[in-house]
């Protein structure tokens, strides 16, 4: 018997759109058929496709064998606008999304800051909860955590603290663009969260004290997670293995052009070779 696919298209529609603080809205969506959509939880990432203003549907090909090559070679003005976001929360029927608000300038913030229920996006999300898009991993045993982010990071660090068992001891660094859009983060686990202003996250981790065996995972813009990594890797002699980091935009870069250099075999953190 085939093994199955662990992700397919849901098309989503909005139930509740909430504003949670100046810089971020939550967005929870249904789907008549959400009992099939399984999160792995913790940074489960998933893809969402909005549609362009106008249309009333967002066009994504369906076909499962190559959806990305034929969405690819439709018209950029017409296929559906491919983002990547973090599943929050997710109970019977409904799946929370929270889109960090930076403006109209990006199709997404623009769409989350305008959602209303009834209006509709296509997501790419798991069928298992195996399924390849969490990269939250600690190694079985680990007890000490060490979380950073900004606010595009502020959904996954939410979702982690909610999986971490109690025992577990995490030290957490969250930048976010005004003190109004600090959140209220529950965790079974023994929690320290330190809230940092804008361009500071750097600097303050870089005054702290640091468990030596901890577990770090580190998410946010990409400029800023490559210094942080440098600092934990090279200047605090972690494991590069124990350091897990992911660039989730970049400063003057669309996601459009995120992907174009990463199809060209660029490193899309850095725009590099
Ligand atoms: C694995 C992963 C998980 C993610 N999870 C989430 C999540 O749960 N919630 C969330 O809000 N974001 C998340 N992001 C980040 C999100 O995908 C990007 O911020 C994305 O660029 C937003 O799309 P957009 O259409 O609004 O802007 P784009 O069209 O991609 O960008 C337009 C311009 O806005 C700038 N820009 C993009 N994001 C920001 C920002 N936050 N602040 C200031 N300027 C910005 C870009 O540099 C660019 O100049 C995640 C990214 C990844 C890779």
């Amino acid at each position: 018997m085939a093994a199955e696919a662990p992700w397919r298209f849901f098309d989503l529609h909005v139930v509740r759109a909430e504003r949670l603080s100046p810089h971020m809205a939550r967005v929870t969506f249904g789907a008549d058929d959400l009992g099939g959509f399984v999160s792995g939880g913790r940074d489960q990432r998933i893809k969402l496709f909005f549609p362009h203003p106008g249309q009333e549907e967002t066009v994504v090909p369906r076909s499962p064998e190559d959806w990305f090559g034929e969405w690819r070679a439709l018209d950029p003005d017409v296929r559906g606008i491919m983002r990547t976001y973090t599943v929050r929360a997710q109970r019977a029927g409904e799946v929370d999304i929270d889109f960090a608000l930076h403006g109209d300038v990006g199709p997404a913030s623009r769409w989350a800051g305008a959602a209303r229920p009834g209006h509709t996006v296509v997501a790419l999300g798991p069928t298992l909860a195996d399924n390849g898009g969490v990269e939250f991993e600690p190694p079985a045993g680990t007890g000490s955590f060490v979380i950073a982010g900004d606010e595009t990071a502020l959904p996954a660090i939410g979702a982690i603290l909610d999986w971490l068992p109690a025992g577990g001891r995490a030290r957490v660094w969250i930048e976010v663009p005004e003190p109004a859009d600090r959140q209220d983060l529950r965790s079974a686990a023994d929690t320290e969260i330190t809230w940092v202003e804008p361009g500071t996250l750097i600097d303050t981790i870089r005054a702290a004290d640091l468990p030596a065996d901890a577990y770090c995972w580190i998410a946010g813009e990409a400029g800023a997670v490559r210094g942080l990594r440098r600092h934990l890797v090279n200047e605090r002699g972690y494991d590069r293995s124990a350091v897990e980091f992911m660039g989730y935009w970049r400063r003057g870069a669309g996601e459009e052009q995120l992907l174009a250099e990463s199809l060209a075999g660029q490193n899309p953190h850095t725009g590099e070779d």
